[in-house]
């Protein structure tokens, strides 16, 4: 039996098992493992990961473990550049596409409010959702750190709230899209883009309450739907601040 001691650092301490947060985990292993499975082993899934030291080396995941190793493992840094370390994945993928578990129903429907290209994987085996994340090059959401953990997922997130407005809040927080936030852009039901039309367009399709004060409508270019500033606007408005909101702490 040999043993290498990890440190994990910041929020990647939300991960790891209670008793050792913050402090450092004595690893006992056989063989010669590679770092990745080491770091799964102990409930941290590797798209969480921006940097990995061994031995104050910068190195990447296929890294073999050996006795005696200090493993310094980092979460995906906002704040400052380390390019001249080994990046674990690619560049962050330019444009922003995600694909959500079926357990994420409502964070998609935010993150559609927020105008981000979100689908559901809607009852696919996990095999399925890490191929379409792949091809379509969509980021995976999840709240099941098995899924996170296969290999072919090179960008994903860990929801960790149960509640969807801080979930999304942790979405926008992690991939830094306040830049990228197009309110009202997609349809929440279905994830097409919505454009503006004529109110005569869709004059027979409206309630006449509505048809009598309203002048501006919007459809759905997939499903068809038709949007209008109604009663439920100030609700959408007021998630949306809470969404975004940078200046309160959150839990
Ligand atoms: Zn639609």
């Amino acid at each position: 039996m040999k043993t290498a001691y990890f440190r994990f650092y910041a929020e990647l301490n939300d991960l790891v098992p209670f008793e050792s947060r913050r402090g450092t985990i004595v690893y006992p292993f056989y063989g010669s493992p590679a770092v990745k499975d080491a770091i799964e082993a102990l409930g941290v899934p590797h798209v969480e990961v921006d940097l990995l030291l061994v031995n104050g080396r910068s190195v990447d995941f296929a890294c073999r473990l050996r006795s005696g190793d200090r493993v310094a493992v980092y979460p995906v840094f906002e704040t400052f550049d380390i390019t001249p370390l080994v990046r674990l994945r690619e560049q962050p993928l330019r444009l922003i596409a995600f694909i959500a578990d079926d357990h994420l129903g409502k964070l998609t429907r935010l993150l559609r409010l927020l105008g981000f290209d979100t689908i559901e994987s809607h009852g696919s085996t996990n095999k399925e959702i890490v191929t379409t994340a792949a091809s379509e090059r969509r980021i995976l959401l999840s709240r099941h750190r098995a899924l996170l953990k296969c290999k072919a997922v090179t960008h994903g997130y860990l929801v960790r709230s149960n509640d969807p407005l801080e979930q999304a809040r942790e979405v926008v927080r992690r991939f830094d899209l306040w830049a990228q936030v197009q309110p009202f852009r997609r349809c929440m039901a279905c994830n097409g883009l919505v454009n503006a039309v004529g109110k005569e367009v869709v004059l027979g399709q409206i309630p006449p309450r509505v048809a009598a004060w309203r002048k501006e409508y919007f459809t759905c270019s997939d499903c068809g739907k038709i949007y209008w500033r109604g009663t439920h606007y100030p609700r959408l408005e007021e998630k949306l601040v809470r969404i975004l909101d940078t200046e309160t702490p959150t839990t």
